[in-house]
């Protein structure tokens, strides 16, 4: 089994966007911690709009030169020291802009798809361009804010132009529709890699693109009450060591509570609680791939232990990976 730990780097998007230090850097710094002890290495998506936006805005304000540093920074170290650096695009960025004390984040725009193509192009060679910069590695993985991806049809060329070849978004059965989100995997097929060609969650064997998708698992409400309940019981290990919060998805908590729901394997908070189940799961179906996702931001003391565990016990029997290690030079 190839175990990917992968991590969307980035703040919170609605009013309260939290800090660059308590969302990114202290979190990331933890995960540095454990991948260094264990030896294994993790891949970060990281949301390089935010990186492009505090370059434009902080030579007008140099209070924001602290974040760009502590970022670039971090990015150069965690490449350097054979974490991957992937693409992870919030169009959101190009609306957004700081006042002089915090982001005013505008989200009408928030797919990639909600663009038009020569917008959309420009985005993702600019976003592209920036991490290869930076780390100069080969950056040829993508996953899409809020799981949006759909339809590809109008990212498609771009991609094939731009050598994104695999893409990690999609997890099996997810369903979501707002005012901001929208994906539907309910046609996924149940693999744990395929390829695909007009549309992420149909497995077209002659495609292009690759996709790897986030290991799925299946819910009950009691998991989700628990979830919300420790929080308030435990702050200290429960609470999310990010400081800001995440943007409504109106009805969403509401399902969770009330009926099994199809989610992402995820190390964010109390989901981490989950690892063994799932990987004894994905190990009975004979899948070769897991890919767990996290945010830095989501994490809490307990699901560093969780994932320290999860690590600790498997790192020998399985093989802790990252995109570049599977996929370049294959
Ligand atoms: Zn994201």
């Amino acid at each position: 089994m190839n175990i990917y730990i992968t991590l969307d780097y980035e703040i919170y998007f609605g009013e309260n966007h939290g800090s660059v230090e308590k969302c990114i850097i202290y979190p990331t710094s933890e995960l540095i911690r454990i991948a260094e002890k264990h030896n294994v290495r993790f891949s970060f998506f990281v949301d390089c709009g935010f990186i492009l936006k505090l370059d434009e805005f902080r030579k007008q304000f140099p209070q924001l030169e602290s974040d760009y540093k502590s970022i670039i920074e971090q990015v150069k170290y965690l490449s350097n020291s054979g974490h991957d650096i992937q693409l992870h695009i919030h169009p959101h960025w190009e609306d957004s802009f700081y006042n002089g004390e915090h982001w005013i984040i505008d989200i009408k725009r928030y797919k990639l798809t909600d663009f038009n193509e020569d917008e959309i192009e420009n985005i993702v060679v600019k976003y592209k361009k920036i991490l290869a910069d930076l780390t100069g590695k080969s950056i040829f993985t993508y996953r899409a804010g809020g799981w949006c991806l759909q339809p590809f049809s109008k990212l498609k060329k771009i991609f094939k132009q731009n050598n994104i070849t695999v893409d990690s978004s999609v997890f099996r059965n997810g369903f979501y529709t707002s005012e901001q989100y929208s994906y539907d995997f309910r046609n996924a097929p149940d693999k744990d890699i395929y390829k695909f060609e007009d549309e992420p969650a149909i497995e077209n064997r002659a495609g292009y693109f690759t996709e790897l998708p986030i290991s799925s698992i299946r819910n009950s409400p009691l998991f989700f009450w628990k979830l919300f309940l420790l929080g308030r019981r435990n702050p200290y290990m429960h609470k999310p060591l990010g400081d800001g919060k995440a943007i409504s998805a109106p009805g969403q908590r509401k399902q969770m509570l009330t009926q099994y729901t199809d989610c992402t394997v995820c190390i964010d908070g109390y989901n981490a609680s989950l690892l063994e189940k799932a990987l004894m799961k994905l190990t009975s179906k004979k899948f070769d791939n897991m890919v767990v996702i996290g945010h830095p931001k989501a994490l809490s003391r307990y699901s560093l232990q969780e994932l320290e565990k999860f690590v600790e016990k498997n790192k020998t029997k399985y093989n802790f990976t990252t995109y570049s290690k599977m996929f370049i030079n294959k």
